[in-house]
């Protein structure tokens, strides 16, 4: 008996599906190209459940005929490629026309298209790669595809996604390395029926701004890029870059080589270099790179998922980028240092920027610990923050028992508005006030996350915020859970909440600053589950609502605080890690009376 067979078409079709479509941010790439190659300048998406129940790209391109559209779901039928030569000389978007077999072997999809010069349009049903029904229908020109169920018939794959929120970032991240760059085609992206992005045609800068900026800010996003542009025979580049005043440690990183987004992480150095010495150790540039280059010096039949891109001459676009984007900073900032303790000798002008390079004080070397009452030897006073050993032999100490146990006659202690003293049998615990409170609030919080009680305080005066798409997409992934721990929170217009309750035992006045480190912590951290994002906002939210330092406590306010510290199961350390009490053994007391 013969053993070899040819895969049915559906089946192959899967195959090539999970290369091609790995999840919804995929399957949108995929559609949203194809609606810029067939000429589209309005292009709206559509999703549900962060594009697992509706993913749906509609825009006003050339639209297919009847014949053109069946074939369009077959695999390897394009429009855009005959020959293996046309290889080389690719500007559009798609070529291998996998994309569409692929989704519909994944998912159920509708479609409907018109051509201009024809007055009927067509609908068309496939699920699972097999044909339902075709029928003319009445439409406007252009296409509309919606996605539904995506991976319905494979569960593998469903299984994968990750959680909504994720997802939608991921739908995000993809939406973004595809409107920059194309400010001239009008944008609009809805998810679950909220408005998140509604760009207007623009041109590049505003295009960044529409999506970085903040509404409320001080000053825009774009006026604080520099503009970038050189022209060589072998490459053309062009863009923004940061001015190094503006970095902080998150950063929006961008390269585009013709049209297309792409990931190149030795061209990121040369970015990096041209910023030596003018940022902290931790901080990022934010850049919006834009390379031109004739399409034989690229390897464009790469995979269509790869972001990396394959250049001819690496090395020399590396220099020529470092030396414009030096170029560009230079402008900003050259401002002259000159010298004059070196021997006559006067420096080329370098490129540093007095604000961001630190004066350096002079230096006064003392010794903390110096007492005048000890001639020679050295000799730790009591309440020395150079005590490293004490507090590490204490922690030692902590970590094996719990010498937290409050009696109803130990006497608690403040000191300095920020510690409280408590004895105890293995010696004295001191414990942090604030951060104390935070551990304590922190898991209070994951509580309500969990059962949503949280207690909400009106306010009398409700408070508007302001916030950029990108928060904007933060904030409706957030609002379960901001409700759940007793925000009153409603969209307000389609960039800004209005704030109408605050947890209870909130200051008002820090309601925007918490919401907006709330928001900005989960961005930078990410996180996949749901449990991750939550911590982020527990932690932020109990850091703005904690004791602060400096205030008085009452003894009870103090027994109350140390007794639901000590029932924590670890109270050691705050979720970023900070401590929360040492311990003063009685060894190490005794240690320095001998
Ligand atoms: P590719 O883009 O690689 O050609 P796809 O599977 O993505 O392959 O699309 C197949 C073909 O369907 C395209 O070549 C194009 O002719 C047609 N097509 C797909 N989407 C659209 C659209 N939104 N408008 C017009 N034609 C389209
Ligand atoms: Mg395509």
């Amino acid at each position: 008996m013969d053993i070899i067979h040819l895969l049915p078409d559906h089946v192959a079709n899967q195959i090539a599906a999970g290369e091609v479509i790995q999840r919804p941010a995929s399957c949108l790439k995929e559609l949203v190209e194809n609606s810029l190659d067939a000429g589209a300048t309005h292009i709206q998406v559509v999703v549900r459940d962060a594009g697992r129940t509706i993913l749906q790209v509609v825009d006003n391109g050339s639209g297919m005929s009847e014949t053109d559209v069946r074939m369009a779901f077959e695999r390897h039928a394009t429009s855009k490629l005959r020959d293996v030569s046309d290889l080389f000389d690719l500007r559009t978007m798609g070529f291998r026309g996998e994309a569409l077999a692929s989704i519909c072997a994944v998912a159920q999809v509708e479609v409907t298209t018109r051509r201009r010069e024809d007055e009927l349009g067509t609908s068309l049903l496939i699920h699972g790669s097999t044909l339902v029904s075709q029928e003319p229908c009445t439409c406007a020109v252009g296409t509309n595809i919606k996605v539904k169920n995506l991976f319905y018939n494979v569960p593998v794959r469903r299984k994968f996604l990750k959680t909504d929120a994720t997802e939608l970032r991921n739908l995000l991240t993809e939406f973004f390395r595809i409107v920059l760059v194309y400010p001239k085609v009008q944008f609009t992206f809805v998810s679950n029926d909220e408005i998140l992005f509604e760009l207007p045609a623009s041109t590049e800068k505003q295009r960044i701004e529409a999506i970085f900026g903040k509404s409320n800010a001080r000053t825009t996003y774009s006026s604080q890029l520099l503009d970038v542009k050189t022209d060589t025979e072998l490459v053309s580049i062009r863009g923004f870059v940061a001015n190094p005043e503006s970095c902080g440690k998150t950063a929006q990183q961008y390269f585009f080589v013709n049209g297309r987004y792409m990931r190149h992480p030795y061209f990121h150095k040369a970015v990096l270099g041209a910023y030596t010495g003018m940022l902290p150790g931790d901080y990022q540039p934010s850049y919006f790179i834009y390379f031109d280059i004739r399409p034989d010096l690229i390897d464009v039949n790469i995979h269509p998922t790869k972001t990396e891109i394959k250049f001819a001459d690496e090395q020399s676009v590396f220099h020529i980028l470092m030396a414009a984007i030096r170029e560009s900073l230079g402008k900003f900032t050259l401002v002259p240092t000159i010298d004059f303790d070196r021997s006559g000798e006067i420096e080329m002008p370098v490129h540093t920027s007095p604000q961001t390079t630190p004066v350096q004080a002079p230096q006064i070397v003392y010794n903390p610990n110096y007492t005048p009452f000890v001639k020679s030897s050295y000799t730790p006073s009591f309440p020395s923050s150079q005590a490293t050993p004490v507090v590490d032999a204490g922690a030692d100490l902590l970590a094996h028992q719990s010498p937290l146990l409050l009696d109803a006659d130990t006497p608690v202690q403040q000191y300095a508005g920020k510690y409280i003293f408590v004895p105890t049998e293995s010696g004295i615990v001191v414990v942090n006030q604030h951060r104390a409170h935070v551990l304590v609030l922190y898991h209070q919080l994951l509580g309500q996350l969990e059962s949503h009680q949280g207690a909400s305080q009106q306010l009398l005066f409700p408070e508007v915020i302001g916030l950029s798409a990108d928060e904007m997409a933060v904030m409706a992934v957030l609002l379960t859970d901001l409700r759940a721990i007793g925000w009153e929170l409603e969209q307000f217009s389609p960039s800004s909440y209005s704030v109408t309750g605050l947890p209870a035992g909130m200051e008002p006045s820090q309601a925007v600053a918490t919401l907006r480190s709330i928001l900005g912590s989960v961005r930078e951290r990410g996180g996949n589950l749901r449990s991750e994002y939550r911590q982020s906002i527990a932690l932020m939210q109990a850091k703005a609502a904690a004791i602060p330092y400096g205030k008085r406590l009452s003894e009870e306010e103090m027994r109350d605080l140390v007794k639901r510290l000590s029932s924590l199961a670890s109270y050691r350390v705050t979720p970023d890690g900070k401590p929360v009490v040492s311990l003063w053994s009685t060894e190490e007391l005794d240690r320095r009376f001998q």
